[in-house]
């Protein structure tokens, strides 16, 4: 469990964090939310000990953190960040083995390509990715590299600062959805993660941390933030979060196109959707929306919400 208690920090005369105490469990899956420069990285930075607070004091399972052993907890945490921050010169395997190497841990070739296969198995990437270098990888695959590189520290606890903004919708929902899977199969894992999209952090999140100007202003389950806001600023963050609309476009990614014909429904959303399903299950249900025809059944609604749609 990580615990801040009351923490300070400002740069220069400027207070970015402001007596911030906080809660994390083990094995959640903590968002932090907030708009550009409300103090997510900074706080993410305090946790991993880059950064140290003013005042207030930092626990990890009841250890208080200090600067000494600052360097052994990032040895054993992972780290993920917007853009990769994979080694250009190194290969995908020398990447993964960073911390290893600097733990002095011993691995022998076959070892760390064994260990390297499982990774890559871990975060569904062709194992020929090991032997080539970050630039021959589209930015989707870097980024599943940094988080085997994250998950190769065997961590307690993963933290990851903006991690899919970069990409497209596309893989950004595959990467999101990678996330999930691994939260759901290591238990053991605490993950914290920053991001300035609210749809994102609703999708992810256990739990919800919302930041304002350094200040938390709620945190809570999705369901809590968007049921019972605390605050105004809050409400309003997340206001007018067309959650109907934001899962039907994650649908229509699950989904296959089809040719556009004039006889075909045009719907916008999910509500809309529900309307045209069929009692049979594997019945097609075409429909077209912006301009593009798509073609799916009733069955394949249901996995989706059973999948997807778990806190709603
Ligand atoms: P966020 O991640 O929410 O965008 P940051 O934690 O990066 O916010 O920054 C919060 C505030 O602290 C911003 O106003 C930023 O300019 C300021 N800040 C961050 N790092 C430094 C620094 N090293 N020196 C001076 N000001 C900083």
């Amino acid at each position: 469990m990580i615990q801040l208690q009351h923490i300070k920090k400002s740069y220069e005369h400027h207070v970015v964090i402001q007596d911030l105490s906080l809660e994390i469990k083990n094995g959640e899956l903590l968002v932090i939310v907030g708009q550009s420069g409300s103090g997510k990285t900074t706080l993410l930075n305090m946790m991993s000990g880059i950064i140290t607070p003013e005042s207030g004091e930092i626990f990890y399972n009841q250890q208080k953190l200090t600067m000494e052993d600052a360097e052994q907890l990032r040895l054993k945490s992972g780290y993920v960040l917007q853009s990769s921050s994979l080694f250009p010169h190194l290969t995908v395997l020398e990447n993964l083995f960073i911390q290893p190497r600097a733990r002095q841990e011993k691995w022998t070739k076959e070892e760390q390509m064994e260990k390297g296969k499982e990774l890559c198995q871990q975060v569904q990437l062709d194992p020929s990715c090991l032997t080539q270098y970050p630039k021959e990888l589209s930015g989707g695959q870097q980024q599943r590299v940094s988080i085997a590189r994250a998950l190769a520290n065997q961590p307690q606890f993963i933290l990851l600062d903006e991690p899919f903004s970069a990409l497209d919708p596309f893989i950004r929902k595959q990467l999101q959805d990678l996330l999930l899977e691994l939260h759901k199969t290591h238990l053991d894992i605490t993950f914290v993660m920053v991001t300035h999209d609210m749809e994102e952090a609703l999708k992810l999140g256990d739990r919800i941390a919302v930041l304002h100007e350094g200040k938390l202003e709620q945190v809570g389950s999705p369901k809590e933030i968007m049921d019972q806001p605390k605050t105004a600023f809050v409400e309003e963050l997340f206001a007018g979060k067309n959650l109907d609309a934001f899962w039907f476009r994650t649908f229509l990614t699950t989904i296959s196109k089809v040719p556009v014909k004039n006889e075909i429904p045009v719907i916008q959303n999910f509500s809309q959707l529900l309307e045209l399903t069929k009692v049979r299950k594997d019945d097609p249900i075409l429909f077209q929306f912006n301009h593009c025809g798509y073609q799916t059944t009733f069955s394949a609604i249901l996995q989706f919400i059973s999948k997807e749609l778990r806190q709603w």
